[in-house]
């Protein structure tokens, strides 16, 4: 038999996987009367049947979870109760780690290697961190004068949807149901339509960890259909979303025309990557510049697509970037040594390749890559790409891509930079490297985005919260921050 890190064990065990299609609800596998192709972007292959809930079947869900709710089965457990469930329903997610990977990697493209190191293990941390927090959080008593008790308490929400993007299925999915299932809320998770199975999967291992009937229930879709039927529902409390900007202002307007539920919103991102001639290491800011732009095949939401450098060193910095760059290469996606997947579909493969048709046309100069590849006939690849000439009114400098495409802007002093670096529609997350120690502080304070970082790029964990300023979004996944999205603050006075 194949040792578990080859190309033929991946595919040997990809030919013996099947895929369950249907929607979760009430703790009942459920079949939708209309159903969606689900297509492997490796090599075009249809690889699963799923569910395409309707309205009527958005409105059996919300009925089901808002009788959960109110039945308290789940919301009245006391917290160390639905701690210990969520952490069995962590180590189930553990023990199918192999078949989770790989179904991450088919349904959406992504190395077999970064579902492994990446997907996974940040799926199982955002579950075990947050259930180990919910027996520990205490509410307060307000500092009232003697004659009374101000109890400040807070209090499940309800009905939580929770609607996800593509590009981290998994994660993006656990930073929202780890806190709404934690606080004691009822969760309806929409996947992506173009990543719906691993959703699917969690579903059966909820179950099975002993949630009870109607507490989680996931229901595979489109946007525009099973998206905004949740989004219009009136008994909906509170819809939590990661995708797009524009899809986050519709939510809001959807919001808006039904029952006003609560809407936080992680979306888009164009973070500016900033390197100063006396960065710590030029190397090192080279290796981790590429890495921004090329991992998870540039289709992350913090993705340092905008890389600032300063002119004195601009020429010997690039020629590193270029290097770098190039050895992120598209292959295929069940080779371990993969480190470029496929892009998670066709229709974002052309909206890459139109990018940098845009970039070409507005007069930049492609350096590295940014042609559609081939590792797989069938598949949707490209190659990591860098632009230079670009100057900050290109649409491949201002608008975001999702895709291995990286723009890089001289400048010339400190001042310049960080008004380059602010001078976007979005604010999700940004970098500086210097040496400078006041620089980096002042720099760091003078970024309007969520996430800063000194010296390196794409830091983080569970211990700090992640979101946007601007237009990325409002609210914080990650960290005890995240449980104000999911409950709502109560003040009981009490004469005495
Ligand atoms: P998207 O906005 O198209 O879709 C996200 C989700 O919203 C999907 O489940 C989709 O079905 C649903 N949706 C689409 N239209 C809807 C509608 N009218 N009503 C209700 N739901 C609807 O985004 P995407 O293409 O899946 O993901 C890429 C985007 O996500 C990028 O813009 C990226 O920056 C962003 N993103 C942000 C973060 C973050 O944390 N800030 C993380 C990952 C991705
Ligand atoms: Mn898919």
């Amino acid at each position: 038999m194949a040792d578990s890190h080859s190309f033929q064990y991946w595919q040997d065990k990809a030919k013996g996987l099947t895929f369950e299609g249907r929607a979760f609800i009430n703790g009942q596998w459920y079949r939708a009367a209309e159903h969606f192709d689900c297509v492997s972007p490796i090599d075009g292959a249809v690889i699963a049947q799923v569910s395409h809930c309707n309205d009527a079947d958005v409105e059996q869900t919300v009925i089901a979870a808002r009788a959960a709710f109110e039945a308290g089965v789940w919301s009245q457990l006391a917290p160390a109760k639905r701690k210990a469930i969520l952490l069995k329903f962590a180590d189930l997610i553990e023990a199918h780690t192999e078949e989770l990977a790989l179904t991450e990697s088919l349904d959406m493209g992504k190395p077999i290697g970064d579902c492994l190191a990446v997907d996974i293990p940040a799926t199982l941390r955002a579950l075990r961190w947050t259930a180990e927090a919910v027996d520990k959080i205490y509410d307060e008593i307000a500092p009232t004068g003697p004659n009374e008790l101000g109890m400040v308490t807070r209090e499940a929400v309800g009905v939580v949807s929770a609607i996800v993007p593509w590009n981290f299925p998994m994660i993006m999915a656990a930073w929202k149901i780890a806190p709404a299932l934690a606080m004691g809320n009822s969760v309806i998770l929409k996947p992506s339509e173009k990543s719906p199975l691993t959703a699917i999967k969690l579903a059966g291992l909820a179950l099975e960890a002993g949630i009870p009937a109607g507490v989680f229930n996931v229901l595979p879709g489109f946007g525009h259909t099973t998206g905004k039927a949740l989004a219009l529902h009136m008994d909906v409390d509170t819809l939590v979303f990661t995708g797009s900007t524009a899809i986050a202002k519709q939510l809001m307007i959807y919001a808006g025309q039904s029952n006003m539920k609560r809407v936080w919103t992680e979306a888009g991102g164009k973070s500016p990557n900033v390197v100063f001639a006396d960065a710590p290491d030029l190397d090192a800011a080279a290796q981790s510049a590429a890495e921004g732009i090329c991992y998870n095949q540039g289709e992350v939401c913090t993705a340092g697509s905008r890389l600032l450098v300063e002119e004195s060193i601009a020429d010997e910095f690039m020629a590193k970037v270029r290097e770098a760059v190039a050895k992120w290469r598209p292959g295929h996606p069940l080779d371990p040594a993969t480190n470029v997947g496929a892009i998670v579909d066709e229709t974002q493969l052309n909206r890459v390749l139109s990018y940098i048709d845009s970039g070409l046309e507005q007069g930049a100069k492609l350096t590295v890559g940014g042609k559609k590849a081939e590792p797989v006939s069938g598949g949707q690849f490209v190659e990591p790409a860098v632009f230079e000439q670009v100057t900050p009114d290109m649409r491949i400098f201002k608008e975001e891509i999702f895709g291995p495409v990286l723009s890089v802007v001289r400048f010339s002093d400190e001042a310049e930079a960080l008004k380059i670096a602010n001078d976007t529609e979005y604010g999700l997350a940004a970098a500086v490297w210097t040496s400078n120690l006041s620089r980096a502080h002042r720099f760091a304070r003078g970024l309007r985005a969520g996430s800063v970082w000194v010296n390196q790029y794409d830091g983080g964990d569970m211990t700090a919260p992640f979101g946007g300023y601007k237009q990325s979004g409002n609210g914080r996944d990650k960290s005890l921050h995240a449980f104000d999205k999911y409950s709502e603050i109560k003040a009981t006075w009490i004469k005495l």
